[in-house]
């Protein structure tokens, strides 16, 4: 490693102290010459007054004497001084006796002289004697050349100079050597020796310089052995370090790829096995299908027969009978209901596992809904249960869903609770919640044993072993309650007492179509006579006031007297003869259906109306606007007619099936309807040309043209737009519902079906036909 000269250390100090070296030693010169010339300056002055005191007595001699001889050779001796450029003795009346003068010396550095001293200087002495000092006797005057001072001056300045520059250049010299000697040569050995070695392999220490031992440079050199060693154990432990790092990451891709390799194994398994199961659960939903299928099939089959029986059942039972007979019939009858619900029932389970079941999502009135199926399942309840309809008013009139499956479980519930009720209470109440709608039915019945509540859900399970014998059932009802709860997105709960009731509770999101019903406002004062704690009490003092009667509750024993009101609602026919005969006021009878008094009595207690429980807002709102209001007679006529306890209406039944057309044919005719039968599709076309009919009941499977086709070229025609076609079916599977829409049909009615069932569709189209 080569330093140039002027970048080394020594070189830089030297030349730094050189420089302060030669600045003070040329002050100190000029100081020295500062003072030599003052001393200089001064001693001219000195010499030439010594010259002048010497020569003052034989210059005053001279001219008191006026011997110019003397006077020349005193002058010429002053003239010897080498400074004296002139000198002359002038008598006291200005005459010169002796003057003498030499030329100035010429140099080249006169002007230097000059310009420090002055070119010449004059110097006057008077001239007097001395016992008479204050006669003058004349002046002895010298001119003073300052060159010959000057010279010598200048010569000593100039020898003081280069002396005091030699001196510093000798110094800087030394101190060159010795600072390269000192420091330079150890520091570029030591540069020198670091800049040579390898500090990967070469692990001996920086030699220190000889001599340096203990000074500054031995310390750096030790600093720097101690921080190479360091460096160097430092880099071992890294290399080391590194060198399991690399083992790790070798064996860790060694791990690595052996996970690797068993994932895709168990993947390639998986795969395998997903494949297995994929195609198992194809096989399962293909045999659930099957089954369904089958089912469907089976029902069918199973359906048409059965439609027969019952039909031809119900139709006897109707009939005179003795009650033998009657008893046998019923029991007949009651069994064949019971076959039609199980396979009802086993058939939507068989939906469910296939996936089949699919929802509805159109509007309907769920508070007419539950009053309907309260109103059928009526008959079930006992003499002493009293079934109430308790619908909030909030309740909107028109909610979005799937009304078959709303009607399911509400029928499922209120039935499981009528038919474990012996006494007391069965309410059905509904409400709407946050969330869309609460249905719940609570009964003051047998209750459920605690350890039977787990497993009510499962399907065929009943609470206790004597269920059956006692009150019949399958154990089918409250597990497709609950899964159809569940596909509706809700959920069905219950609690139960033994001994004291059930209250089984369907969360339903439903979501409203239409807020709740505008009621027309009444007036005037209702007196409700019932029983304390009574379904009907609690039901007519909500809804009574919602309506603007004003609503007063009395006790059964109340006096006739203390009974002052526009009408009167009472629950025991009893009591309205009595009351009758002490007041005039109209009458309302609420009471089980076959509690109802006959007409000949009813007609004796005019203006008088009676109601069949469970109430349904709707009648009882028609009825108390009639009789606070009443209407002429004829008018009462057609109200009821509407009302549709009797319809008037011709029917046209296209039926093939013989048993069948004699079932719907006897039932039409008790609902008081004109039937005409139509073996198939074409007689039915060939008749309604030439007839005209209210309503068409269409079987859909027949020879010859079947009833979808035969309501197609119906609805083609264009000439019976408004006519309502009713499909009748036995096929049970889910598509048979829009397949008779598609066809033109406007309803449906499976079979076998009973005669409220047909009554209320009757009710339904023949109302809207007539309406429109
Ligand atoms: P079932 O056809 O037997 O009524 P469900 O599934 O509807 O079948 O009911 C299962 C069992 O739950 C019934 O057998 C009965 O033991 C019990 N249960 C259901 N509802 C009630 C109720 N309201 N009161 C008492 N027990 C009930």
């Amino acid at each position: 490693m080569d330093i140039s000269l002027t970048h080394r250390l020594s070189f830089k100090q030297a030349s730094l102290t050189v420089l302060v070296a030669f600045i003070l030693g040329m002050l100190l010169s000029l100081i020295q010459i500062g003072v030599d010339y003052a001393s200089e300056d001064a001693s001219i002055d000195r010499e030439i007054h010594s010259l002048l005191e010497i020569s003052h007595n034989p210059a005053a001699r001279i001219s008191y004497n006026i011997d110019a001889e003397l006077a020349q050779e005193l002058v010429l001796g002053l003239l010897r001084s080498p400074a004296v450029m002139r000198a002359e003795i002038i008598d006291n009346s200005g005459l010169v006796l002796a003057s003498v003068d030499r030329p100035a010396t010429q140099s080249d550095y006169r002007f230097l002289s000059d310009a420090l001293f002055g070119e010449r200087r004059q110097f006057e002495d008077p001239l007097f004697v001395d016992h008479a000092p204050s006669e003058a006797l004349g002046v002895l005057r010298l001119e003073v050349d300052t060159f010959a001072f000057g010279s010598d001056f200048l010569r000593r300045a100039l020898l003081t100079l280069l002396t005091g520059f030699a001196r510093s250049l000798l110094l800087s010299l030394i101190l060159l050597v010795l600072f390269y000697a000192m420091l330079t040569k150890p520091v570029v050995e030591i540069i020198r020796a670091l800049s040579d070695r390898d500090p990967r392999r070469d692990l001996a220490p920086v030699p220190c310089p000889p001599g340096h031992e203990r000074d500054e440079i031995g310390i750096l050199v030790a600093v720097t052995n101690q921080q190479l060693v360091n460096t160097h154990q430092e880099i071992s432990q890294r290399r080391e370090a590194e060198d399991r790092l690399t083992q790790y990451l070798a064996e860790l891709e060694n791990i690595v790829s052996a996970r690797t390799a068993e994932l895709k194994a168990t993947n390639a398994r998986l795969t395998l096995s997903n494949r297995e199961l994929e195609q198992a659960r194809a096989t399962a939903l293909e045999m659930a299908q099957a089954r369904a299928a089958f089912l469907a099939y089976m029902s069918h089959e199973i359906r048409t027969p059965l439609n027969g029986l019952l039909g031809m059942l119900a139709l006897s039972l109707d009939g005179p009978l003795s009650s033998e007979q009657r008893q046998q019939l019923s029991i007949a009858h009651d069994s064949g209901k019971v076959l039609v619900d199980l396979l009802n029932d086993i058939l939507d389970l068989s939906k469910f596992e296939a996936g089949q079941l699919e929802l509805e999502q159109i509007p309907f009135d769920l508070g007419a809904l539950a009053e309907e199926t309260a109103s059928l399942l009526s008959q079930n309840a006992g003499s002493n249960v009293e079934l109430t309809c308790l619908i909030d008013p909030q309740l909107p009139a028109q909610l979005l869903g799937d009304p078959t499956r709303v009607r399911q479980v509400v029928s499922n519930l209120l039935s499981n609770a009528l038919k474990f009720t012996r006494f007391g209470r069965v309410d059905l109440r509904v409400e709407p919640t946050a969330k869309g709608v609460r249905i719940t039915v609570s009964d003051t019945g047998i209750g459920i044993p605690e350890e039977a509540q787990q497993r009510i859900f499962q399907p065929f399970t009943q609470a206790g072993a004597g269920i059956t014998r006692q009150f019949g059932g399958t154990g089918l009802g409250l597990a497709l309650t609950r899964r159809l709860c569940e596909t509706m997105q809700g959920e069905l709960t219950f609690n139960s007492q033994e001994g004291f009731g059930s209250q089984f509770c369907a969360e339903l999101p439903l979501r409203s179509h239409a807020p709740a019903t505008d009621w027309l406002q009444l007036e005037g004062r209702v007196l409700t006579l019932c029983a304390p704690g009574s379904g009907l009490a609690e039901q007519l003092a909500c809804w009574l006031p919602r309506w603007g009667l004003q609503q007063q509750h009395r006790n059964p024993d109340t006096p006739a007297s203390e009974l002052l009101a526009d009408l009167l609602i009472c629950d025991s026919p009893e009591r309205l003869t009595p009351l009758r005969q002490q007041l005039s006021i109209p009458l309302l009878l609420v009471s089980p259906y076959g509690a109802f008094i006959h007409s000949d009595q009813a007609n004796r207690l005019e203006p008088f109306a009676q109601l069949a429980r469970p109430l349904a807002r709707a009648t009882l709102h028609q009825t108390l606007k009639e009789l606070l209001a009443p209407l002429p007679k004829h008018a009462q006529d057609t109200a009821q007619t509407s009302n549709g306890h009797a319809i008037k209406a011709r029917v046209l039944l296209v039926e093939d099936n013989a048993v069948n057309q004699l079932v719907a044919k006897g039932m039409l005719g008790k609902l008081g309807c004109e039937v005409t039968v139509a073996a198939h599709g074409a007689e039915a076309l060939d008749y309604l040309e030439r007839n005209a009919v209210d309503l068409v009941l269409m079987d859909c499977n027949m020879p010859i043209m079947d009833g979808y086709e035969a309501s197609r070229r119906i609805r083609q025609s264009g000439r019976w737009p408004e006519l309502p076609i009713i499909a009748l079916t036995a096929n049970a599977l889910p598509d048979e519902r829009e397949r008779c829409q598609a066809a033109g049909m406007n309803d449906y009615l499976a079979k076998p079906f009973r005669r409220e069932d047909l009554a209320s569709l009757l009710n339904n189209w023949l109302n809207l036909t007539r309406a429109d």
